[in-house]
């Protein structure tokens, strides 16, 4: 088995005190979690939400679960009892979804806003536009069974360091203009969750308060 417990060191030491790991389990068996669980980590993200009830009923319930992928409106009723922060929102449907399953659970649910700053094609994720068009909209405003705590992003997977790194600046300089407008007052809106195996380095210097790192920690996925 991959080692997972000298990994997870090993990371943890390249990050500074504030900014918080989230082990990226997806595809892994729960053996590696519990590995990572004995070292005393309880921060764990899933990006599929069957896998993630099976893991769930299964290992131990003080793992704060972080749901990383896209999500499906109809799947929230599955998570919303029990999900530690929903990362990647990006249409106010999702949002509204949220808190409506939220409140029929009594809770409040973290979330972060996913934004689509990286190069690659993809249907997920707010342009830095379109992010500032949801929150200026303030429909979001009237839900209270959600709390919009930070905002999320991908960077390029590409070598070039330099694109990387300006990819994050994008995002953090939509955070602090977000910040100023709508959540200076909530101290609840401060995650900025950037950084994956091949670049968290770079986010942590650019400002990440959370990266997702899980190839790094438990080894290659097997799909
Ligand atoms: C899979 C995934 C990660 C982790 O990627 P690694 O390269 O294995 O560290 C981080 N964030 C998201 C959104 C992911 O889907």
């Amino acid at each position: 088995m991959y080692d997972v417990k000298s990994n997870l060191k090993r990371v943890l030491a390249d990050l500074p005190q504030g900014v918080r790991l989230v082990a990226i389990s997806k595809y892994h068996p729960n053996e590696y979690i519990e590995s990572a669980y004995e070292e005393g980590h309880r921060i764990f993200g899933e990006s599929h939400e069957q896998e993630l009830r099976q893991k769930v009923e299964t290992l131990p319930k003080d793992i704060q679960w972080h749901f990383i992928g896209h999500l499906q409106t109809n799947k929230v009723k599955y998570i919303a009892p029990y999900i530690t922060m929903i990362e990647a929102v990006d249409t106010l449907k999702l949002l509204k979804e949220i808190d409506k399953q939220a409140a029929k659970n009594e809770r409040v649910i973290d979330v972060l806003l996913e934004l689509h700053i990286a190069e690659e094609e993809t249907k997920y994720g707010l342009t830095p536009d379109a992010c500032r068009q949801l929150l200026a909209d303030g429909e979001w405003r009237a839900l209270e069974h959600v709390r919009i705590c930070g905002l999320m992003m991908m960077a390029s997977f590409v070598d070039d360091e330099q694109q990387i790194r300006s990819e994050f600046r994008i995002a953090r300089n939509l955070f602090d203009e977000l910040k100023a407008l709508y959540f200076a007052d909530k101290d609840y809106f401060c995650e900025r969750s950037w950084g994956m195996s091949h670049d968290y380095p770079i986010a942590v210097e650019e400002g990440s308060t959370m990266v997702r790192v899980g190839t790094s920690i438990f080894g290659p996925r097997v799909y």
